[in-house]
């Protein structure tokens, strides 16, 4: 995902310029406004973390990008291109770096495992929207 942050800095470009340049495949994409019901269900495995509420909000402050991208070994290699979730501790280059602003507000979202990959993917795309 694009999250609110960097859609409104006008960073949905400069993002897929550096998603496609890293060699990933775009099989499905959309341009959305999670609520605080949906952004609460996508992130529900931080229900129980200090930042939920504060989470949710940021997530259903403004239209988002969701995207399911394919590559070899895509979700280490996404990780390693958005760089550490503070951008305090992003390795330069990475799109965090570059284009977020704290640990909330944090300019991309990236599946933790090929498991929540799937369950993610499958949150924002039926399968007449991937190609
Ligand atoms: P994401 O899942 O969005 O790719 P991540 O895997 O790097 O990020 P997680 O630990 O899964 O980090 O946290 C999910 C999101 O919750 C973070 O990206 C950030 O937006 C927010 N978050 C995490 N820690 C904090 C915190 N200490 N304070 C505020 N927001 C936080
Ligand atoms: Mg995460």
């Amino acid at each position: 995902m694009i999250k609110p942050d960097a859609v409104k800095a006008g960073n949905i470009g400069n993002i897929l310029q550096m998603i496609n340049a890293a060699g990933f495949r775009i099989v499905a994409m959309k341009y959305t406004h999670l609520t605080m019901d949906t952004a609460g269900k996508f992130y529900e495995v931080h229900k129980e973390r200090p930042f939920y509420g504060e989470l949710c909000e940021f997530m259903s402050s403004g239209p988002i990008v969701a995207a399911i991208l394919e590559k070899e070994n895509a979700v280490a290699d996404f990780r390693t291109l958005i760089g550490a979730t503070n951008p305090a501790n992003a390795e330069e280059g990475t799109i965090r770096k570059k284009y977020a602003t704290s640990i909330g507000e944090n300019a991309v979202h990236g599946s933790d495992s090929d498991e929540n990959a799937i369950i993610e993917g499958n949150f924002f795309f039926n399968g007449l929207e991937r190609f």
